[in-house]
């Protein structure tokens, strides 16, 4: 009698406790769920305290509900990156930022972070994984300190999955004191910056960052384009040390997103199963067979290639050398990876150009002969899947957490239209509807690409 008595108590507690949140109920002329292949007319999406509890065409609006109509706009899931550092900004000149960055105290930039966080999340990302946060000769955990702040509600920004420190070999692309005199920082980095030679110290780097709040393990494999003392194609990671890696990493459940423009370091990676391949650049077709087999998401970064191109006058020669190399060959990677059908996961490299231009991504992509509706996709139920997060969010569904973003018009039939969104809801909480917060000021237009990158 007892226990009966204390389950009705539990269900009119719960009944109450439901009652307590309020019911919203959003319009607009067309819905994208997510996963369909086509737009529903009529969209109706109900959402009770953080969750929606049904999304469809023409639903019945319940009496409770307060209803935002966004007219003529096509609702979707909220969009996704799966790769921004939102702690920094590599837009500008790259000689100012590398002076800027050892010369600004770490909270400083932190707290420059919090406005790169809200420009984000209201140009309708509501979900990022940040794929790397360091500042030279620093031990700081800032992508951990701003994920936690948002989850707290003390700033708005996107849900953020973090991967702190990149792990990197000495010499590589992570390695943040190349280029700079030996030992000007008074030590050389080492597993706590995310520097480590030999598998058991990678080992040991990853169980560090797990430790220290990672969500997921980002490391370089092959060379990049902003760093100064390596090829930007050359395999950086022994297979010892990647599969010693993944097999950290994944014990731990974390996933593995790995920078790599090489295709040598891009097939050993897809061998020894890291879950995504960052830029891709040089990736010839049998590697991208590989990957498809393996089932790897690739994540282009577009957006990282394409605003270099277009300021190649910010760049050390070494490194225009590089990005007209990586820009040379990324367009028929991607439009080969596009017809081959490996799964595209949506990232831009956000901090390469300036935080919030993220949906330019999706033109790019649509451009070099990717269907608009796989676009969006990418960015939405492809992206949760990367990042493990597919119960939760990513598509709009009974039960899911309410990530919803308004965008004008039909961006099927006008992909563009994604970089004007007008509404973005993240858990049920209105982050804005109509003109931004932060009002965007310098660097903002992308640039033309000249360069033969296409
Ligand atoms: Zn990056």
């Amino acid at each position: 009698m007892k226990v009966t008595c204390c389950v009705v108590a539990a269900f009119f507690l719960a009944v109450s406790a439901r009652g307590a949140d309020e019911v919203i109920a959003l319009k607009a002329a067309r819905i994208f769920d997510g996963k369909s292949n086509a737009l529903v007319q009529n969209g109706v999406v109900i959402v009770e305290g953080n969750k929606i509890i049904d999304a469809g065409s023409n639903l019945p609006i319940p009496s409770s509900a307060r209803v935002i109509d966004l007219g003529d706009a096509t609702l979707c899931p909220g969009f996704m990156d799966a790769h921004t550092h939102l702690t920094s900004d590599y837009s500008g000149d790259f000689n100012e930022r590398r002076l800027k960055e050892v010369d600004l105290n770490v909270s400083e930039q932190a707290i420059i972070a919090t406005a790169h966080a809200r420009a984000t999340v209201e140009a309708g990302f509501t979900t990022v994984r940040d794929l790397g946060s360091r500042f030279v000769g620093s031990r700081e955990f800032v992508d951990v300190a701003l994920r936690n702040s948002i989850n707290k509600g003390v700033i708005v920004g996107p849900r953020m999955l973090v991967a702190t420190k990149g792990i990197g070999a000495t010499g590589g692309h992570f390695d943040a004191t190349s280029g700079f005199r030996d030992f000007l920082f008074g030590r050389e980095p080492d597993y706590t910056d995310g520097i480590a030679d030999g598998p058991d110290e990678i080992r040991k780097a990853v169980r560090f960052e797990v430790k220290n709040g990672a969500d997921v393990i980002k490391a370089a494999v092959s060379g990049g384009v902003l760093s100064l003392a390596d090829e930007v194609d050359t395999p950086q990671l022994t297979p010892a040390e990647i599969a010693a890696l993944v097999d950290e990493s994944h014990r731990l459940r974390k996933k593995v997103a790995v920078h790599c423009h090489g295709d040598q370091a891009a097939r050993e990676a897809i061998e020894a199963g890291v879950d995504s391949i960052e830029h891709g650049s040089f990736v010839k077709p049998e590697t991208l067979t590989v990957m498809k087999k393996k089932g790897t998401f690739l994540t282009p970064t577009l957006m990282a290639t394409e605003w270099i191109m277009g300021k190649l006058d910010n760049y050390p020669p070494a490194l225009q050398a590089k990005a007209k190399a990586a820009a040379a060959a990324r367009s028929d990677m991607f439009r080969n990876a596009v017809k081959m059908g490996v799964r595209i996961s949506f990232g831009t490299d956000a901090a390469v150009y300036p935080h919030g231009q993220n949906a330019k991504e999706f033109k790019l992509m649509v451009d070099l002969g990717m269907n608009p509706i796989d676009a969006l996709k990418s960015a939405t139920a492809n992206d949760a899947e990367l990042l493990g997060i597919g119960q939760k969010v990513g598509t709009l569904e009974k039960g899911k957490l309410a990530d919803l973003i308004g965008v004008p018009g039909d961006p099927t039939v006008d992909i563009t239209a994604t970089e004007r969104v007008s509404f973005v809801m993240k858990e049920g909480k209105v982050i804005r509807q109509g003109p931004p917060a932060v009002q965007r000021t310098e660097n903002t237009a992308l640039p033309h690409l000249t360069a033969p990158a296409d």
